[in-house]
């Protein structure tokens, strides 16, 4: 097949654009080091950071009317320098200064040697600008940003750039603006009626207007200049997933009709009858699997809507079709889960499923990877472990991607290509709003599972501080009778596992000494996966009531009679995860109940995720607060290297703008599948500076 794709060769025009940081004049080698590890080694990502504020530095006359905290500028005059004679004093040297009529005081702690004489000489006025803090009636300002003899030398408008550990404002400042001078113009790559609708500036224009914000107004999303640029970036992206889409259904899929005795089979033995959603489902996997079309498939089900049930059908079909078909799975707990529910479901098939897992005893993966690769193995459900190279199928016919949010393009592709033309199916119990979808997976069919069996009892939740823990465990003392099972996870601390775990292990010996009666196992990501099982177990089958654990168990743990979940320090995880280790409970037929206990004072954000998570038991309406709150990327999962997440595009406010990209790609690639043609210049230079060729090189196999 043609990949035009590669041969972009990055045009000329943008060299400058993807040079490195460390080019730009007056930027050294241990500020380009700092910049490259948190925006970015080339000048293109530097002009990428946008700002998130403004300061505006506008001469103030009165002090009576300034607010507490407020940045200002002002004309003061000083009037006495009073510095510690002690030069090691942690005492700050303040400088008293005149404002017509009134005082401002300036404090300044370590200054050093006669700075502040040079910059503050007595009696000659000074414009000062910072931050103003009223203390004790007096206004302060503590180490000013600016002491000028002019006021032209005061930005009037200051953006404000988020900053990382090493990173300080004025060097990066200055490191953007060397990085504007280097934005060249480029030829218009947006449709023009959109551009002319919505009364967009040229590429170049909007890059500068990014970084010179005026008003607040301007750091809007709705904000043309914004717009503009988030439109930049969904087209590129739509251009890219378009013209994967076009490569990886161009050939033939394969037809899987089986006779449906299996499948006919597991629908007798189960205690249950199918819900409507997980019929309907069903029909449409059915119907794409006895098409020639590939199956590229999303299927997004609440947690507990019965997801895996719907795979193993899919699966089956596969199976009485005489190819093999597997279950990927994002973590060992879950694909053993998978193993031993399925294995069970399957029994009476008379079909044993293959397990491949990391952490196998090297003779079991042996014989593993030979029932794979000889095709004894029909159903196989792993972990990456199946990704590996090492494992080689003898003919697959179907992934079927569990919890797939956890997992990046780059794995789905490579699973895809196991087989030849394999169908995917990729499951999702993060309901990811439509907008997200079509992002993400370009024209992926989508099937969706709004129905949860008969019988759930919707599950009530409260958020309290966590001093109140006390009252919790007490609870516990009195309510969990011999049938309730309880999770308690434990903080979750981004920074290392190795302080999540000295944190669960610390909450299960007190919790081990307080409710000694619900006899409470530990289940962390370090423990040996012996271990795990064995708690796991425990609390499945035996005398454990209560399992203390890292948010490991986030994903798909599925134990019906667990009807109580207690998260700590709910305040740290994001609002699909809450709702994710939410669903671990409410599984049963049992009233079941969720604690959040966080620690105060909550943040603003902090605050209206627990808010949502105590009104809401919807996954969606959840899923798309959780993108006004903290962007798309976050709902998505995993950020891939390499592939750059949006800036500015956020689908909270751009979903508009995602339709009209989606359109305008597909009507380019339509007639041009591999953006060559002449008068595609324009979007090549867009995928280029987007570094979706790339991208596109890549997933097409290039
Ligand atoms: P999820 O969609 O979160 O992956 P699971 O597939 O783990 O959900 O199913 C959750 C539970 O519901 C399992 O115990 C499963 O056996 C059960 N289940 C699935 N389908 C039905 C149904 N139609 N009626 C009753 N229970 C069901
Ligand atoms: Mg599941």
């Amino acid at each position: 097949m043609e990949t035009g794709y590669r041969k972009f060769a990055r045009q000329e025009v943008l060299y400058p654009l993807f040079r490195g940081v460390d080019t730009l004049k007056g930027i050294g080698g241990r500020l380009s080091k700092i910049i490259g590890k948190r925006i970015g080694d080339y000048v293109i990502d530097l002009t990428r950071h946008a700002p998130h504020s403004l300061i505006r530095r506008h001469l103030r006359e009165n002090l009576a009317v300034i607010k507490d905290g407020e940045v200002v500028t002002l004309l003061l005059t000083p009037t006495r320098h009073d510095r510690p004679a002690d030069r090691n004093s942690r005492r700050p040297t303040r400088v008293f200064c005149d404002h017509d009529g009134g005082q401002v005081e300036l404090v300044f702690f370590h200054a050093k040697g006669d700075y502040l004489a040079r910059a503050l000489p007595l009696n000659q006025p000074r414009y000062v600008s910072g931050r103003a803090e009223w203390y004790q009636q007096k206004l302060q300002i503590a180490h000013p940003d600016y002491i000028t003899a002019t006021l032209e030398e005061i930005p009037k408008n200051e953006p404000i750039y988020a900053l990382t550990a090493g990173l300080t404002a004025k060097p990066l400042n200055k490191a953007i603006a060397a990085a504007l001078d280097l934005v060249p113009s480029l030829p218009e790559w947006i449709d023009a009626d959109i551009k002319t609708r919505f009364g967009w500036e040229d590429w170049d224009v909007a890059m500068r207007a990014l970084h010179r914000p005026t008003q607040e107004a301007e750091l809007h999303p709705e904000h043309p200049i914004r717009m503009r640029l988030a439109y930049d970036e969904l087209l590129a992206n739509q251009l890219a997933l378009a013209m994967v889409r076009v490569s990886s259904t161009q050939g033939k899929g394969r037809v899987f009709a089986g006779a449906g005795e299996l499948r006919q089979k597991l629908l007798d033995t189960i205690p249950f009858a199918l819900t409507q959603a997980q019929t309907r489902v069903i029909g449409e996997i059915s119907a794409d699997q006895t098409t020639e079309k590939r199956m590229l498939r999303l299927l997004q089900g609440d947690v507990g809507s019965g997801k895996t049930l719907v795979a193993v059908m899919a699966m089956l079909n596969v199976v009485e079709s005489g190819a093999q078909a597997a279950i990927i799975a994002p973590t060992e707990i879950l694909a053993r889960q998978h193993h031993d529910s399925i294995s069970k479901m399957l029994e009476p098939l008379g079909i044993k499923p293959c397990l491949l897992v990391g952490r196998m005893k090297a003779k079991e993966t042996r014989e593993a990877h030979s029932a794979i690769a000889e095709g004894g193995a029909r159903v196989i459900i792993g972990t990456h472990a199946l990704i590996a190279e090492k494992t080689q199928f003898h003919d697959l016919g179907l992934v079927v991607i569990d919890e797939q949010h956890r997992f990046g393009v780059r794995q789905r592709l490579i699973l895809g290509d196991k087989g030849s033309a394999v169908d995917v199916l990729a499951m999702t119990a993060t309901p990811i709003p439509r907008s997200l979808a079509m992002t993400a997976y370009g024209d992926l069919d989508n099937s969706i599972l709004d129905e949860k069996p008969a019988g759930r009892a919707p599950i009530t939740t409260t958020a309290m501080p966590i001093a109140r823990i006390d009252d919790v465990v007490a609870r516990l003392r009195q309510t969990a009778s011999p049938t309730q099972k309880v999770y308690w996870v434990c903080p979750l601390i981004e920074e290392s596992d190795k302080i999540d775990v000295a944190a669960a292990e610390a909450r299960f010996t007190e919790l081990s000494a307080s409710l000694p009666a619900l006899n409470p196992r530990l289940l962390h990501g370090r423990m040996k996966s012996d271990a795990r099982e064995d708690a796991m177990h425990a609390f499945r089958h035996g005398t454990t009531h209560l399992l203390v654990a890292t948010s490991l168990i986030e994903v798909g743990v599925d134990i019906p009679e667990a009807s109580i979940m207690i998260i700590e320090s709910a305040e740290r995880f994001g609002l699909a995860q809450l709702h994710q280790l939410r669903g671990r409970v409410g599984r049963g037929g049992a009233q079941s109940s969720c604690v959040l206990l966080y620690r105060a004072p909550l943040g603003e954000v902090a605050r209206a995720r627990l808010a949502i998570m105590r009104e809401s038991n919807d996954g969606f309406r959840i899923a798309t607060e959780d993108m006004r709150l903290r962007g798309p990327g976050e709902v998505l999962g995993e950020k891939q290297s390499g592939d750059p997440e949006f800036m500015l595009a956020n689908l909270a406010y751009h979903e508009d703008l995602l339709s009209l990209a989606h359109n305008q790609a597909q009507d380019i690639i339509k007639t041009d599948s591999t953006l060559t043609a002449e008068q595609h210049q324009a979007q090549r230079i867009l995928m280029a500076l987007f570094e979706r060729d790339r991208a596109v090189a890549y997933l097409a196999g290039g």
